[in-house]
C-alpha cells in the first residue's frame, strides 16, 4: 500500500455490532457476528486534500476518476479492461419518459462495462485490492456476472483467479469464464452452495475471496456507481425540490448497499445537497430482503429462490441487513415485481435502444409498479440502473421477444406475409 492509501483508509466498522478494526486486522465480515464490515475513510484527510472540483475536472473515463475515495491505491494497468470499468452512458430516454408521465427519466446502463455488467466495478477494486496485499489467486462465487467480471478483471492484469458458479448459469456468462482463462468449476448446486463452498477452499488453499456481501471491498467499487450519478446527474440538479429516485435490483444485496455507501461518503464530505431515494426492487421468486423491509426487521429470512432473472436469484442473500438500510434510511422502499413483469420489461427498454438481462430489466419493472401504485409520482426525478446486458442471457430476452417470422428469399413470399398483416 502507498501512502496515500494509508491515509484515506482507515479500516472497518461491523454493520451489525459497530466494533471498529483497523485496516489490517480483519479481512472479510466480523469475527463477532459475522456481520457486512463498512470500509472506513478518513474524511477529515479526504476534505483537506481534495475538493469536488479535483473530481470533476478530471479526464479519466472510468471509476478511478475516484481514487481520493477508494481505501485502494491506483493500480496501474492504464490501457487495460481493469482501468475501464464504470463511467458507464446516462441515457434520456424521453419517449419512455413521456410514457410514463414521468419529467425527468435517466437510464444508467451497466451492460456497457468492459464484461457488460455492474460487477465489474467490484471486481476491479477487488484485484486492484488482491495486488496490493500480494493474493496469488482470487476466487469467487458467482451467478454468472461477478465471476465474469473477476475472470475478465483477472485475464487483464495476469491475476489467476477461479470461479464457482451454478451449472444453470446462462451460457454467455459461462463462455465469458472460460475465455478470460479462468479455472472454472461449475457446481451441481445453487449459488448459495457455490458461496459455501467458495469461503471453504478459500480457507483451504489461501486463496484471496472476493465473495459478495463477503469481502468489504466490493462495495467500495458498487459505490462508485453512486458517486457518478452524483457526477452525472445530482451536481447539476442543484437546488431542485424532490430527491433523485433511483431504482436497483437487488440479489445479495450488494449493489444497493454499495450505492449507498457511495452516497454516505458524499454527505460525510459536505458534498451531498440531498440524499437520493434508494429503491430495491426484487424478484417476488426471490425476495428475502424486501420480505425483512415490509415486516419492518432487519433479520433475514431465506427463501427458496426460483426467479427468471439469475443474477438476483438468491436464498440467502449476505448483504441483507445492509439492503434494507438503503431504502429505510433514505425514504426508499422495497419493492417486488412478478418475473412476467421482469419479462415484459426487456422489450420496454428495447424500445429505447437498451438491452438489458432479466435482472437489469427488474429494476425498470419495479419503476412501473411504483407508478402504477402512485409511489412514483410525475414530478419525482427518477434514475434507473440498468445492471447488465441483454446480451447476457438471450435465452429470456427471445422468451420475451417471441419468434421472427422466416419466409422464402423472394418478393411473392414477402407481399403474401406483408398482406397477411
Ligand atoms: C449481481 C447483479 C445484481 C444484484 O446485485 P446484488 O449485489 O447481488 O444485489 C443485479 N443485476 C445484475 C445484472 C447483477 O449481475
Ligand atoms: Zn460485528
Amino acid at each position: 500500500m502507498n501512502k496515500q492509501t494509508i491515509f484515506r483508509f482507515a479500516g472497518y466498522k461491523c454493520s451489525l455490532c459497530g466494533h471498529e478494526f483497523g485496516p489490517g486486522e480483519v479481512t472479510y465480515v466480523c469475527p463477532h457476528d459475522g456481520g457486512n464490515l463498512d470500509v472506513v475513510l478518513d474524511y477529515q484527510a479526504i476534505r483537506a486534500s481534495v475538493q469536488i472540483s479535483d473530481i470533476t475536472s478530471q479526464t479519466e473515463p472510468s471509476l478511478w476518476r475516484y481514487l481520493p475515495l477508494l481505501p485502494v491505491s491506483d493500480p496501474g494497468f492504464s490501457g487495460t479492461p481493469l482501468h475501464m470499468a464504470g463511467w458507464t452512458p446516462l441515457y434520456q430516454p424521453e419517449r419512455l419518459a413521456k410514457e410514463l408521465g414521468l419529467q425527468q427519466l435517466w437510464v444508467k446502463d451497466e451492460g456497457r462495462n468492459p464484461t457488460a455488467s455492474f460487477k465489474d466495478r467490484a471486481s476491479s477494486v477487488v484485484v486492484a485490492r488482491a495486488r496490493e496485499i500480494g493474493a496469488e489467486v482470487v476466487v469467487t462465487a458467482s451467478t454468472g456476472n461477478a465471476g465474469a467480471a473477476l475472470a475478465g478483471m483477472s485475464a487483464a492484469v495476469g491475476q489467476k483467479a477461479v470461479i464457482f458458479a451454478p451449472k444453470t448459469a446462462p451460457p454467455a456468462k459461462v463462455a465469458q469464464l472460460l475465455i478470460y482463462g479462468s479455472r472454472v468449476i461449475l457446481v451441481d448446486g445453487n449459488y448459495d452452495s457455490a458461496f459455501d463452498l467458495t469461503i471453504q477452499a478459500a480457507n483451504e488453499f489461501g486463496w484471496y475471496c472476493r465473495n459478495t456481501g463477503y469481502n468489504p471491498f466490493t462495495a467500495e467499487g458498487k459505490k462508485t456507481a453512486a458517486l457518478e450519478v452524483w457526477e452525472q446527474v445530482l451536481l447539476k440538479m442543484k437546488g431542485a425540490k424532490k430527491p433523485l429516485a433511483l431504482f436497483v435490483s437487488v440479489g445479495d444485496g450488494n449493489i444497493i448497499s454499495g450505492i449507498h455507501k457511495g452516497f454516505k461518503d458524499l454527505q460525510a464530505l459536505g458534498w451531498l445537497e440531498q440524499m437520493p431515494r434508494i429503491f430495491g426492487i426484487q424478484s417476488e421468486n426471490s425476495a428475502a430482503v424486501a420480505n425483512a423491509y415490509f415486516a419492518g426487521t432487519e433479520v433475514i429470512t431465506p427463501v427458496s429462490a426460483t426467479t427468471i432473472a439469475d443474477s438476483i436469484s438468491v436464498d440467502l442473500p449476505r448483504d441483507g441487513v445492509r439492503a434494507v438500510r438503503a431504502a429505510t434510511q433514505t425514504n426508499g422502499a422495497y419493492i417486488t415485481v412478478s418475473d412476467e413483469e421482469i419479462l415484459s420489461a426487456i422489450p420496454e427498454l428495447g424500445k429505447v435502444g437498451i438491452f438489458a438481462e432479466p435482472a437489469g430489466s427488474t429494476a425498470y419493472a419495479g419503476l412501473v409498479k411504483a407508478i402504477r401504485t402512485g409511489q412514483i409520482g410525475p414530478d419525482d426525478p427518477v434514475l434507473v440502473l440498468n445492471t447488465g446486458n441483454g446480451l447476457k442471457d438471450v435465452k429470456s430476452a427471445m422468451k420475451a421477444a417471441g419468434e421472427a417470422p422466416v419466409i422464402e428469399p423472394s418478393m411473392k413470399a414477402l407481399n403474401a406475409f406483408l398482406a397477411k398483416g
